[in-house]
């Protein structure tokens, strides 16, 4: 009999309100059932933002050092456990263990980087047009903040939102997704043991409509910050809007390398199998577009196709394994769909475009690493977000084109070139419209004391992580201290 977790609210798990469940399965082997979670409705919503709202008085009084000092008890005590949780997140998520231990290495770094902002959430002193008077701004909390999580970074994601939100003072309630439930538990249990008090993070599992949509309109929450699909972050932000609550949406992405022909042909192959293939393809940072000058196509296509043949496919926890499994049947299906769409498009299948169905792959949701040749920058699969292991090959005669065909798409997340002239890398970075570039790098491996996001249909205007994660969760208040010990008129003649 599988376990049963239950929500945390107010400092206590509890069951739903409705009190049934659903299943966490294992994406390698879709016949286990990892735990039971519960399917949680608008009822559990409203008892979790109420908890939030009723420990915001407390907690954005706690001075910011001390919450940076429970923050850092979060960050030692994800060091401690840093196996356990890879273990499991490879287990509900199937990204291999190399990647998952990398996963909660990126909450480790956030707990300590936002731990040590409780001694700085710095603001402004200016100067002020008037004599006796003193000007500064301060951050503020915001108050109630909704995080809404997706599936393939179930720790990192969660600490973007968490760590920020948490140190500036606002209070959390977060609903991950309904594929890795397990690896938030996991977390909230480090939160509560490292001494949070109650309501300041609560956690509702269950559905998008059911538990998301709630919390996205409830009135007591005054910030939703949203990872996740493009599709679900335009239906957020119109809930959000009508509630006239701030919203930030880290969305989708079809990110691209160019390699010119002066490239360093074997680290640009290195490169675009990592984007391409790391996560099963499963990152919004995850390259799908490889654009190639025409001199080198032949000589890069070769090596790309030696090396994506070469990959194994398993499951995670074998040490073996290049590739895990997609994270569940459904967006096998919308794989598969996506190679059809380009065999008819006209592009030219090189490897890949199949279920994987191996004996050690026949019970998981595993896809075969695909290679598609001959693609134009127009075809679907060179223009929507797949989300798995498919990479297009693009030619382009110089520079100027490859910027354009990168350009030419309607999101804006991360790109790379692959180049030994710096003319063309400084140009890169001038033209690339999208909000992150790597310079003879894969488009993947973000620090997090960097601002991330991306630009066009990837967000809205907002970044994660870094001081700029700050933009989000704080409210500016502008300070004017008079001790001239009269009435001082700005702007006014007397
Ligand atoms: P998703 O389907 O949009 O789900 C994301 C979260 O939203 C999940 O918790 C989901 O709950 C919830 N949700 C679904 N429908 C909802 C609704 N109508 N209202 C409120 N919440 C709703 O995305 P995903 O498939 O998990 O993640 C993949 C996508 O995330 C890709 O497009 C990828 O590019 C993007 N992503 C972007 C970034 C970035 O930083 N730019 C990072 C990682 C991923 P359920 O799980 O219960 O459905």
């Amino acid at each position: 009999m599988a376990k049963v977790y239950k929500n945390y609210i107010d400092g206590k798990w509890v069951a739903s309100a409705g009190g049934e469940t659903f299943d966490n399965l294992n994406p390698a082997n879709c016949k286990q059932v990892l735990g039971r979670f519960q399917k949680s409705s608008g009822e559990d919503v409203e008892r979790a933002v109420t908890a939030a709202f009723a420990a915001q008085a407390r907690w954005r009084k706690t001075p910011a050092p001390k919450r940076g000092e429970i923050l850092y008890r979060v960050a030692e005590l994800l060091v401690k456990n840093k196996e356990s949780l890879a273990r499991d997140m490879t287990r509900e998520m199937g990204k291999v263990l190399k990647e998952t231990r990398g996963d909660v290495q990126e909450g480790v770094d956030m707990a300590y980087y936002g731990a040590g902002e409780g001694r700085r959430l710095a603001g402004e002193t200016v100067p002020s047009e008037l004599p006796g008077k003193f000007c500064m701004s301060v951050r503020m909390p915001v108050g109630v903040v909704a995080a809404i999580t997706p599936w393939n970074f179930p720790n990192a994601i969660p600490s973007w939102k968490l760590v920020p939100a948490l140190i500036a003072g606002n209070t959390a309630v977060i609903k991950p997704a309904s594929d890795t439930p397990l690896s938030l538990v996991n977390i909230v249990q480090l939160f509560e043991k490292a001494g949070l008090p109650p309501g300041v993070l609560n956690m509702v599992t269950g559905s998008g409509p059911s538990v998301g949509i709630p919390l996205a309109e409830h009135p007591r929450v005054n910030l939703v910050s949203f990872t996740g699909s493009t599709d679900t972050g335009a239906e957020i932000s119109q809930r959000c809007a009508k509630g006239m609550k701030r919203y930030s949406l880290e969305m989708g992405g079809k990110n691209a390398i160019i390699v010119m022909d002066d490239a360093n042909l074997d680290l640009a192959a290195e490169g675009a199998i990592w984007g391409a293939f790391g996560t099963t393809g499963q990152r919004c940072t995850a390259c799908s577009r490889v654009i190639v000058a025409k001199k080198v196509l032949k000589k890069f296509t070769d090596l790309l196709l030696r090396r994506t043949q070469s990959l194994r496919c398993g499951d995670g926890l074998d040490p073996k394994t290049d590739v895990g499994p997609l994270i569940n049947e459904s967006q096998r299906q919308k794989v598969q769909r996506y190679c059809e769409i380009g065999r008819q498009e006209g592009a030219r299948l090189l490897t890949g475009g199949a279920y994987h169905t191996a004996r050690e792959c026949k019970d998981g949701s595993f896809f075969q690493p695909t290679l598609f040749a001959d693609v134009d920058p127009r075809m679907r699969i060179a223009q929507e977000e797949i989300f798995g292991p498919v990479l297009s090959i693009i030619a382009c005669g110089g520079l100027e084109e490859a910027v354009e065909i990168v350009n030419d798409s309607k999101f804006g997340l991360s790109s790379a070139i692959y180049t030994q002239d710096v003319n063309r890398a400084f140009t890169a970075i001038e033209s690339l419209d999208t909000g992150i570039t790597y310079i003879n790098s894969s488009t993947i491996g973000a620090e997090i004391q960097l601002p991330f996001g991306g630009t066009k249909g990837t967000g809205n205007g907002h970044r994660e992580a870094g001081a700029a994660a700050l933009e989000i969760f704080t409210e500016w208040k502008t300070v004017y201290v008079d001790y001239s010990g009269k009435l001082q008129k700005a702007q006014i003649e007397d």
